[in-house]
């Protein structure tokens, strides 16, 4: 990969970036080191070639399979959550996608373990982290709503497909002290953050959010 690719040019340029990073700031990011993964992370090589060019807009945008990359806010609030109070150590992501929101993980924490369903997503996206040279992730083609029990427990579990209800298995495989960042519901969504101190689960809505379902099963 040359410099241009990585870099960026145009727009993807730095101060297309640093003008999402204000924007980021704007809306209430407020820890640095996510705004800092955020700022050095080329969002356009999540993205297929006729897209690429809106990489640092802040939107959510179509990678195929009528799955979406997450809106560039709700990655940095939802990694924002999961780091308060002290970065977790192992993480489980559940919807790799694009492997966008993996990448800015891997960059923060120290091992993350992704679960995606669509095998092709999968592939796609092994292939950019590794060209980003981020080592500490595994990934599993599986169904998340399962977790992902042989990697299990987990001090961070982040959720970017929606269930209607909280799957069992994923407080399972949440270690005491643990958070889960996951959107619930179907029409209208929620943002979730359940916590699992010693004496069980205290679950906080932060705040309304729009994924793509979780669905059952895998795609070949
Ligand atoms: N974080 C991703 C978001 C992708 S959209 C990104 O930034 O690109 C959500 C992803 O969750 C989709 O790729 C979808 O295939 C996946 N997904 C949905 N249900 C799933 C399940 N049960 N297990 C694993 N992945 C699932």
């Amino acid at each position: 990969m040359n410099r241009a690719d990585l870099h960026g040019i145009g727009m993807t340029s730095r101060r297309t970036r640093e003008r999402l990073i204000q924007r980021l700031v704007e809306q209430g990011i407020e820890n640095q080191q996510v705004l800092d993964v955020i700022r050095v992370t080329p969002r356009h090589l999540f993205l297929d070639e006729a897209m690429a060019h809106r990489a640092y807009e802040d939107v959510a945008l179509p990678i195929g399979f009528q799955q979406t990359l997450s809106q560039p806010y709700i990655v940095a609030r939802m990694t924002e959550l999961l780091l308060e109070g002290g970065a977790p150590r192992r993480v489980l992501e559940i919807g790799t996608g694009s492997g966008y929101q993996t990448a800015i993980l891997a960059q923060l924490v120290e091992e993350v373990y992704s679960v995606e369903r669509i095998k092709p997503l999968q592939q796609k996206a092994r292939q950019r982290l590794r060209q980003l040279k981020l080592r500490n992730v595994q990934m599993n083609h599986a169904d998340g709503g399962m977790g992902w029990p042989e990697r299990g427990p987990f001090d961070g579990i982040l959720a970017a497909a929606a269930p209607e209800r909280i799957p069992e298995e994923l407080l399972r495989q949440l270690a005491p002290g643990g958070r889960l960042v996951i959107p619930v519901g179907g029409e209208s969504q929620y943002l979730h953050v359940v916590d699992r101190t010693h004496e069980g689960f205290e679950t906080i809505v932060v705040e309304a959010v729009r994924f793509v379902p979780l669905r059952p099963g895998t795609v070949r």
